[in-house]
């Protein structure tokens, strides 16, 4: 018998006058999800079916599992429709279960001649007929045949299993993330492009008071966050004159406050150069001493553009749960210094006023330098290897 997998929408139904266009930006970034493997892919306004090779089908849930957009999916068996085929399939998937099922019957064809309950109560009877392990529970049972019934074809399955939810990457416009080598920034990243955001990544480096190490920890963090999206531009920030000039001029305790505002300042100026309409970074309520709401605030206060922070009001231990189930966290927590941490002064201030953070920037050029800065960014574009053997891709 014919498999294949059927794969439904979910959250993408309720954004009606988008559903074509978010159908269409998921089979796009599906077709490239599974380029190099033998499927075809084909839709309809309700779900897509991909057709498979057998012997690549853990391929291919692998992927999809890296999709998002996808609500649920369903490795179904393609029959007839046809009453004897249809019988003949059942005994044969049912003929290994045990315990109690049920039989649940769609019936999209109106034209089959049996209604659906009928049909499911008819099947019923031919599985126990054929499996006396089996018996019925219409409540509460331990295996639900389902049987779809369309004009052509019937799908037949039993397992129907979660997809990663969210919106197709690339229904959102530009994002730019502040990519650090910490554990909070990729998890935001991810949040980020399960929102369907396509993603600029932009890493402040500060060589040499940080590593090459420290830098390559980042293309790694961000080759795990390509696996969710199509490719990653990664921005490199030649910081170090601007941050020496803070730490040289301005009052210590201010000099994260000054650093990060000169962060945003740089930011902006990218996704005005990059078309992001957002700042992402992975901020979170009082963590540290540049993330409480006033400092967010005056912090905040150099950009109008909407800064997104998704991790915000999650615990350290949710935020490091989602990096574990990302796989970040192993990369995250390598040693490799950061330009956040190689300055960080001894009393940061908390609550910043607004007013000494601008007396403190008058004291050096900064726009000169920012504008420096820009015009010698590194790009490179990081990729998830598409060419791998098999085996690496499980
Ligand atoms: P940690 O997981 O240790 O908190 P972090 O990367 O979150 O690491 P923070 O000092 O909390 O470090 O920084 C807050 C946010 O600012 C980061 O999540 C990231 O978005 C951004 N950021 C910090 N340092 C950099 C950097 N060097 N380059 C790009 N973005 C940065
Ligand atoms: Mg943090």
């Amino acid at each position: 018998m014919e498999k294949v997998v059927l794969i439904k929408y979910g959250e993408l139904t309720t954004k009606k006058g988008n559903r074509k266009f978010f159908i269409n930006t998921l089979y796009q970034n599906l077709q490239k999800k599974l380029n190099g493997l033998h499927v075809k892919i084909s839709r309809d306004i309700s779900r897509m079916y991909i057709e498979f090779e057998e012997s690549e089908l853990d391929f291919v849930l692998k992927r999809i599992n890296q999709v998002f957009g996808i609500h649920t999916y369903q490795v179904a068996s393609k029959v007839p429709t046809d009453i004897e085929e249809i019988k003949t399939n059942i005994i044969e998937l049912m003929k290994d279960k045990c315990g109690t099922f049920k039989v649940d019957t769609k019936r999209s064809d109106k034209n089959f001649p049996i209604q659906s309950t009928e049909f499911s109560r008819q099947m019923g009877g031919v599985i126990l007929k054929n499996n006396s392990s089996l018996s019925v529970d219409v409540h509460h049972p331990d295996t639900t045949l389902f049987i779809e019934i369309l004009e052509r074809f019937t799908y037949l399955y039993v397992d129907s299993f979660s997809g990663l939810g969210g919106y197709p990457v690339g229904t959102q416009p530009r994002g730019m993330l502040m990519l650090s080598g910490g554990i909070d920034s990729p998890v935001a990243g991810y949040l980020a492009l399960k929102r369907g955001v396509k993603i600029e990544a932009v890493y402040f480096e500060a060589i040499p008071h940080t590593s090459i190490e420290a830098r390559n920890k980042v293309i790694d963090l961000c080759k795990k966050l390509s696996v969710y999206s199509d490719k990653i531009n990664l921005h490199i920030i030649p910081f170090t004159e601007i941050q020496e000039a803070i730490y040289k001029e301005c009052n210590p305790e201010y000099c994260i406050t000054i650093m990060r505002r000169m962060m945003y300042r740089i930011m902006e100026k990218m996704a005005k150069k990059h078309k992001g309409l957002v700042i992402i970074n992975g901020e979170s309520i009082g963590q540290v001493a540049s993330q409480t709401l006033t400092s967010m605030s005056v912090i905040n206060e150099v950009t109008n553009m909407p800064v997104i922070r998704p991790v915000a009001c999650l615990d350290k231990l949710e935020i490091i749960d989602l990096a574990k189930k990302i796989d970040t966290y192993d990369i995250s927590i390598l040693p490799y210094e950061d330009c956040c941490t190689v300055f960080v002064p001894k009393h940061p201030v908390i609550n910043p006023n607004l007013q000494e953070c601008l007396d403190n920037e008058k004291k050096f050029d900064y726009e000169t330098m920012i504008e420096t800065t820009i015009e010698h960014v590194q790009t490179i574009v990081i990729q998830e290897k598409m060419q791998e053997s098999y085996q690496d891709l499980l």
